[in-house]
């Protein structure tokens, strides 16, 4: 019998459920691999056998990288993202809650950025809000951070959690950050840790069955990705974002979940600080009510969004003054306080960490040992950080990985000194690195200076990252 709060354990019935049925010869992986690379369309017996062999270890590394190459290349009709998000999602246990949290249970997903450091905020702020907030969340994915990463840079705080775990989790903080795991989505982790290192990331059809299988698990009421475009996201141009928005939201009304993406810009970095142990005082300045004003504008408006898809909220602006109010009353950061210690950080680390000034947090966390800054070649108004250089150079000195479970450098990253907008005279410093190894090479320098671009401009206020919600069809904009 599946243990309470969960359902579908990944037994051979389970994988009953993954895989095509009995009573049909299998098409040997080779065959499938040939059809999707010829444009064919997989039935949902060939995708559930390709996900099948992925968890059961009969397809080889290669064929998984060919068959994600297929699906790159060819793409995937809606049909087939469905079923390949429903297989995926059956690939482990569903959780389950109590019938009266039904309505309450909300999430948010990212498509991956640079210092995005969102969820670490809106996760307390939305239990804080009397959500419930059950966050299947991801590593780094080519150069863009992941939350889960960031989230172990704090000592302790473990990101595994065990379906009951999870349960209890929520009925005791009303949210959680976790990772996928042998029990969880264990086919995505899989593949997600396969397209990173195959060049597959950039797939409309696997991005949209990797979200949503997590949140299919999740049993969400409400879900809101965030889907950036721009140049350091996955999908520069804004039409193939909204592509992939568009079909994020239609694959939801599909599977039974009430999915809106909102559109996001990501060419500078989000907020003013990258790197796993910086984005995580950042996200605590964010928990103080204060903190960039990007950061805060994006955790309000996509929480403002969640409310109000929830019925938690009349409007979008009544849901944004409800996040915004959890921030400034305290009681998201007292949340994410809670949930520190009930994810493993020591109580008396998280209560400090909670209440320390940015300084005393400077202190309590693992932090690089040598830091340099550069100066700004020129006068001028600071038109933009790109976040893409900046982020390359970062993972080369080790904030990122080069191949799956390679061990990060939690405390490399950056702090922009500048504001997008700002004047700035030349020599003035406008980012900080922080280094674990060897100095800067002339190179990375070039790279980084590269990244700062001035314009002779007046200055002017940074627009606000946020720039259109699609919405499902049930559903009109006020
Ligand atoms: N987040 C995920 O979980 N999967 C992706 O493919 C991209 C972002």
């Amino acid at each position: 019998m599946a243990a309470p709060g969960t359902s579908s354990p990944s037994t051979p019935e389970a994988a009953g459920a993954v895989s095509g049925g009995a009573g049909r010869e299998p098409k040997k992986l080779p065959e499938l691999i040939r059809l999707k690379r010829d444009g064919g369309h997989l039935s949902e017996a060939d995708i559930r056998d390709f996900v099948q062999a992925v968890m059961d270890g009969s397809a080889q590394d290669t064929q998984i990288g060919a068959m994600l190459m297929a699906i790159r290349l060819q793409g995937m009709d809606p049909e087939e993202t469905s079923v390949l998000t429903q297989a995926l999602a059956d690939s482990g246990q569903q959780l389950e809650w109590p019938k009266a949290w039904h309505q309450q249970l909300v999430d948010k997903h990212s498509t991956g950025g640079v210092g995005d450091k969102v969820s670490l905020v809106l996760a307390p702020a939305l239990a804080a809000c009397g959500c419930k907030v059950p966050m299947i969340s991801g590593r780094g994915l080519g150069h863009t951070g992941g939350t889960l990463d960031k989230l172990e840079s704090i000592p302790g705080f473990n990101v595994t959690q065990s379906p009951e775990q999870i349960l209890r989790l929520l009925e005791e903080v009303g949210c959680c950050i976790v990772g996928q795991s042998k029990k969880l989505v264990p086919a995505d982790g899989i593949l997600y840790a396969a397209r990173d290192v195959t060049a597959t990331v950039d797939s409309v059809p696997l991005i949209t069955a990797s979200i949503l299988s997590k949140k299919v698990v999740e049993g969400l009421s409400t879900l809101v990705v965030d889907v950036k475009f721009g140049g350091a996201a996955v999908f520069p141009d804004q039409e193939q974002a909204r592509e992939l928005a568009n079909t994020l939201v239609r694959a939801g009304v599909g599977l039974g979940l009430r999915v809106a993406a909102a559109l996001t810009a990501m060419d500078s970095p989000l907020g003013r600080s990258v790197g796993h142990t910086l984005e995580v005082e950042e996200a605590l300045l964010c928990l103080d009510g204060a903190g960039p004003p990007d950061l805060r504008d994006l955790v309000l408006r996509l929480g403002g969004a969640i409310l109000w898809l929830n019925g938690q909220a009349e409007t979008q602006d009544q849901g944004v003054a409800r996040v915004a109010a959890a921030l400034d009353d305290g009681s998201a950061l007292r949340r994410f306080q809670l949930m520190l210690s009930a994810q493993g950080v020591e109580p008396g680390l998280a209560r400090a960490l909670c209440s320390g000034s940015p300084a005393q947090r400077r202190q309590l966390l693992p932090h690089a040992r040598e830091q340099e800054e550069l100066l700004a070649p020129a006068d001028g108004t600071v038109e933009n950080v790109l976040a893409l250089p900046l982020a390359r150079v970062l993972h080369e000195l080790g904030a990122g990985r080069s191949r799956a479970g390679q061990p990060i450098r939690p405390g490399v990253g950056a702090e922009l000194l500048v504001d997008v907008g700002q004047w700035l005279y030349r020599g003035t410093p406008w980012i900080r690195v922080h280094l674990d190894g060897p100095a800067l090479s002339d190179q990375q320098r070039r790279a980084l200076q590269g990244a700062l671009v001035l314009s002779d401009r007046a200055p002017f206020k940074a627009p606000s990252p946020f720039a259109e919600l699609v919405l499902p069809p049930t559903v009109v904009q006020p």
